[in-house]
């Protein structure tokens, strides 16, 4: 399994696929490790989090650097991505005990209630774009909840999946409570359908979403399903002008544009559109491209070459159809320059498809029923970003959104605190804060008579 360096094309890393026979047995391992793993106390399974918090911490140079290496990210958007790791391992270790705390319900029994026990052995199927983030995201509070996990990362960021097991192996974890699987894809199947198996989470796309989905479904096995997006960035006449930019630029450009909750689709109110989008574009043309392990660059290349050109061809679709390129537009290797292009209508590609990479989509619109209306038109639906300052709008607006998530003057982000996930074709259920804890538990009903 080879890690290519989308800067320079170099192979980076490579790592040996095991075989199913392998496979199987480290089901039996993690198994295994869950028997005892399920019976330590919080206050045990606290301690190693907030140690694997620490581990993180000491290595996010080192560990940021691979990724940079393996998916061509910026060094200091890398590094900040470990952190984030870290900050998630705190959180749980400081909450899971509450959060899972068993729930007395009022009946005619002595006791009556509902407790949250583990599950199982969960697997974990996660996506290259943020490939330590995804993968604490999801192994946090499933371990916390008492559970074991295995992964399966993407197959181009091997090399940061071991060093995440080597980060639980440093914090004190015991041996199959995290196990990295270095597998192809068509081994997933098998192993959702070992008996041992109780459930599987899985970020990416939705045809991958959809084949692990039914494969689950086939067995009754609960699934969770993080997938693509296609956010709105919905500027409304009345909003700051210069922080909205900001916030625009990040909630895009972050991650040369390779996120799920990048806004992707720029909805402005016809009143200000000239003004925001000449300011705009200069402030597009003054980001930084360049070496991804430079630490000043902030637009880097994408995955590979195939993605970047996939971009391109998105992108001329809407040019051949009508759309203005504002700025940007050019591609050469795995670099697509910031783009934003105008004019965009519905009927394009790029306003009904997911856009993995730097390029901005506007439309414009005249009042709040036509950005509902356009927001809602797309299948996503992971979140909304809304700049405006009138309350009574955000109020009455919030409501009527088909979206996992709505922020107000802000990107759609992640946050351990808040639950994360989308509804349509953005995928189910939630992830982080209690939610996201709760996902792979048996609320088991208890009544004592
Ligand atoms: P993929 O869906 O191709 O890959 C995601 C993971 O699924 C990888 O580990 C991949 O393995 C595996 N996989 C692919 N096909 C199958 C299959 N048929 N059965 C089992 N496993 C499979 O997505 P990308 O890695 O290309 O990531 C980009 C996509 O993910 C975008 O659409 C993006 O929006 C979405 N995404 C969603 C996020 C969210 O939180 N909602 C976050 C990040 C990305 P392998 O690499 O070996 O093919």
């Amino acid at each position: 399994m080879k890690s290519i360096n989308p800067y320079n094309n170099e192979v980076v890393f490579e790592n040996t696929a095991i075989t199913i026979e392998e496979v199987n047995n480290a089901i039996d391992a993690s198994h295994n490790a869950f028997l005892k793993w399920r019976t330590t106390s919080m206050e045990n399974r606290s301690k190693l989090f907030s140690k694997l918090s620490d581990v993180l911490e000491e290595n996010k140079q080192k560990w940021g650097k691979v990724m940079t290496l393996e998916m061509g990210k910026p060094i200091s958007q890398a590094i900040a991505e470990v952190e984030k790791c870290a900050w998630v391992c705190r959180y749980y270790a400081k909450n899971a005990d509450s959060q899972l705390a068993s729930m007395e319900i009022e009946t005619d029994a002595t006791y009556s209630g509902v407790r949250y026990d583990p599950l199982g052995v969960i697997l974990g199927v996660m996506p290259w774009n943020f490939p330590f983030w995804q993968v604490l995201r999801f192994a946090t509070p499933t371990i916390m909840a008492g559970n074991t996990a295995l992964l399966k990362h993407a197959s181009n960021v091997t090399e940061s999946a071991k060093c995440i097991a080597e980060a639980f192996e440093k914090a004190g974890f015991p041996s199959g409570v995290f196990t990295f699987l270095p597998i192809e894809s068509e081994k997933v199947e098998a192993i959702i359908k070992n008996p041992k198996v109780k459930g599987v989470s899985l970020t990416g796309s939705k045809p991958a979403g959809a084949a692990v989905a039914s494969t689950a479904a086939s067995e009754i096995k609960p699934s969770l399903l993080e997938l693509g997006g296609s956010n709105a960035l919905v500027v409304f006449e009345d909003c700051d002008i210069e922080n909205t930019i900001g916030t625009c630029i990040n909630a895009r450009f972050q991650n040369t544009g390779q996120s799920c909750i990048a806004g992707k689709r720029l909805l402005v109110q016809k009143s200000i559109a000239t003004k925001f989008i000449n300011l705009l574009k200069e402030k597009i043309e003054s980001l930084t491209s360049g070496d991804p392990l430079d630490e000043n660059t902030y637009i880097g290349v994408m995955v590979n070459k195939e993605a970047a050109e996939e971009l391109k061809e998105q992108l001329d679709d809407a040019l051949n159809n009508g759309a203005k390129l504002i700025t940007g537009g050019k591609c050469e290797g795995a670099y697509l320059e910031p783009t934003l292009v105008t004019e965009v209508t519905k009927a394009m590609r790029i306003f009904q498809e997911e856009t993995f990479g730097p390029l901005l989509a506007c439309t414009i619109f005249e009042d709040d029923e036509e950005a509902v209306e356009l927001v809602n038109l797309s299948k996503f639906g992971l979140g909304v970003s809304l700049f405006t300052q009138d309350k009574q709008r955000i109020e009455k607006l919030i409501p009527q959104l088909d979206e996992g998530a709505v922020f107000v003057n802000e990107l759609v982000k992640s946050d351990p605190r808040l639950p994360f996930g989308g509804v349509g074709i953005s995928g189910y259920g939630r992830e982080l804060s209690q939610e996201g804890i709760l996902a792979f538990v048996n609320k088991k009903t208890i009544y004592i008579k």
